[in-house]
């Protein structure tokens, strides 16, 4: 419990800040990640912050980055994971590009659900955004559903001006699929300038454009995981298309329930507040675990009661460094 009373019990671990491609709104331009290796924190310094965690309530993991799936070792921490005692789910958050040949071995290892970035369809646009190519997102997907994992969901960033034409491609995909699709506003996070009056695209204005297609059902129920997003199901296709409004939902905060940990070893309590605690000094010099479960609840107290992205924030690094 953090002091609103929110139960945090959802811990998002990045396990890298590198990436095999260079989303406009995430990678700055030129960034190459820490420069050194030991920056990161290894697998089993991960392990101990988890089985820490799991220790103080914390139930549900996400592995993200950057790529996690750029990480060699990611099955064997996701085995790590699955012997703790307490850790009831593990997600991954990837572009889905290394789906094709990770998407077994990551389920057998005890992957549960998986989130997968697409912002477009098409070739050029999807390489506009992302530097990468859509055809490799594509055949991940084909292997993820291949896989058998519980949830696979569709994330797309709004940009107006930029892929809004794809929105509705993407909601009709996600229908034939099955597979929910989540509409994110553009945050701050790396930069602010992706945040122009120009190129943001509120949840709201999203729904509006999907409602000139179909009708939209409120599935206030609906909770497809642990995230954020608001459900509705669209009538007619039957698409389920959750929106995450961080910038333009008032009450977005009240529900939050996680906490991060950044690759090179800070908890983050929220993503939108520059706060941040070092554990990986501890985990490096203190053999005792006492230490690091001291550290992990003094973040907890200091979880703010919501972000500052409408607070003139001020992005100090990358959303890569951070975890997503
Ligand atoms: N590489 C993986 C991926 O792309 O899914 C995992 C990390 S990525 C940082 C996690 C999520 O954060 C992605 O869905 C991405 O679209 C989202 N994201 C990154 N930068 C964002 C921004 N400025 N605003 C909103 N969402 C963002
Ligand atoms: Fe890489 Fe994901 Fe960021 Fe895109 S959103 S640059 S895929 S970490």
């Amino acid at each position: 419990m953090d002091t609103f009373g929110r139960t945090i019990d959802y811990l998002r671990i990045s396990v890298t800040d590198r990436c095999n491609e260079r989303c406009l709104y995430c990678m700055p331009e030129g960034y190459k990640g820490w420069e050194r290796k030991p920056d990161h924190l290894t697998a089993d310094e991960i392990l101990r912050v988890a089985r820490v965690a799991a220790r103080i309530g914390f139930r549900k993991f996400r592995l993200t980055g950057g790529e996690p799936l750029v990480r060699a070792d990611l099955p064997d921490i996701v085995r790590g994971m699955r012997a703790i005692p307490g850790v009831e789910h593990i997600g991954i958050s990837t572009n889905g590009t290394k789906l094709a040949a990770l998407a077994q071995p990551l389920r057998e290892a005890g992957v549960g659900t998986v989130n997968v970035s697409l912002d477009a369809f098409d070739p050029i646009l999807y390489r506009r955004i992302t530097g990468g190519d859509v055809q490799a997102v594509l055949s991940g997907l084909r292997a993820a559903v291949a896989a058998g994992f519980e949830c696979i969901k569709l994330n797309t960033v709004l940009m107006r001006g930029v892929n809004e034409q794809e929105i509705w491609p993407l909601v009709l995909f996600a229908a034939e699929h099955g597979l929910p699709l989540r509409l994110i506003e553009l945050m701050p996070v790396t930069t602010t300038d992706v945040l122009t009056e120009k190129n943001f695209m509120s949840v709201g204005e999203a729904m509006e454009l999907l409602r000139q297609k179909d009708e939209l059902i409120p599935q206030p129920d609906w909770r497809l995981g642990f995230g954020p997003a608001k459900y509705y199901q669209l009538k007619h296709t039957g698409a389920r298309v959750g929106f995450i409004g961080a910038m333009t939902n008032l009450h977005f905060c009240e529900t939050c329930n996680k906490m991060r940990l950044t690759a090179d070893g800070k908890v983050r309590p929220c993503l939108g507040d520059h706060g941040e605690i070092d554990l990986r000094h501890a985990l490096r010099h203190e053999p005792d675990d006492d230490a690091i479960q001291d550290l992990l609840r003094a973040a907890l107290q200091r979880k703010p009661l919501e972000h500052s992205f409408r607070n003139a924030y001020q992005p100090c690094r990358p959303m890569t460094a951070i975890g997503g």
